[in-house]
């Protein structure tokens, strides 16, 4: 299964989404300050070579939605997952 690996751009704390299903909607808020501003980090494990794309989901399959929610700002990551 595919673990795809964000980074909290507030604390810089490293946050890691096992994917279980073929498609999983997950909220993601970084474990250590609750902030939402994350940004996917390539595993380097696992990555294709798209350009060296640097900003967040762009070209790795994964798309993200920003929005505002009651702690702040909540990204919600659209990851697929293994078919
Ligand atoms: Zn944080």
């Amino acid at each position: 299964m595919p673990i795809f690996e964000f980074k909290c751009m507030d604390c810089e704390e490293f946050i890691e989404v096992l994917v279980m299903n073929k498609q999983d909607e997950v909220e993601l808020v970084c474990s250590k300050c609750g902030s939402g501003n994350l940004d996917r980090v390539l595993s380097t494990t696992n990555h294709t070579v798209s350009g060296g794309a640097s900003g967040p989901a762009t070209g790795t399959g994964a798309s993200s939605q920003t929005r505002t929610c009651s702690s702040g700002s909540c990204t919600t990551y659209t990851i697929p997952g293994p078919a």
